[in-house]
């Protein structure tokens, strides 16, 4: 398969790398919107987060979770971070190769919350809300 990220995993592209353990690699990335913005990628290919089973996801997960607390520990001035994955082309992904993106934040850097990316004018009516919910539980009850 062509993808970049594929050819990272197998050592075909170098990266700078973070972090790896048996299913998710991490590495600056080359465009990076902050000091250590990094990417946490699964080793298996997937073209988009809601791609991955439950549980490809979660070993993903634990992986952001190392990578975040290393970044929070080993880079000097870093005080917060925000953590995301563009998700297909609506929402910006150009790789299409799912990745965690996560940008070290330091107060007064200028960059906005996660709130500052998607805020349509959208009703907050309570009841519009209540319905939302009961269509997303609907089918799942036992999740
Ligand atoms: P996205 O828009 O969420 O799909 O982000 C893709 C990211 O991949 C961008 O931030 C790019 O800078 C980054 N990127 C693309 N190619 C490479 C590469 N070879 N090594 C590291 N980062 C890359
Ligand atoms: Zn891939």
């Amino acid at each position: 398969m062509d993808c970049i990220f594929c050819k990272i995993v197998s050592g075909e592209i170098p990266c700078f790398k973070v972090y790896e353990d048996e299913n998710a690699l991490a590495f600056l990335d080359v465009a990076p919107c902050a000091d250590g913005h990094t990417m946490v990628i699964p080793k298996k290919h997937a073209g988009a987060f809601v791609e991955m089973t439950p549980e490809e996801a979660g070993n993903l997960f634990e992986a952001v979770n190392k990578v975040s607390v290393r970044l929070m520990d080993k880079l000097e001035n870093v005080t917060g971070l925000t953590i995301g994955a563009n998700t297909y082309a609506s929402a910006g992904q150009t790789v299409m190769h799912t990745h965690i993106h996560i940008f070290p934040r330091c107060e007064g850097d200028g960059g906005g919350t996660t709130h500052s990316i998607v805020n349509s004018a959208v009703s907050k009516d309570p009841e519009y809300l209540k319905k939302i919910s009961e269509l997303l539980t609907s089918e799942n009850e036992n999740v």
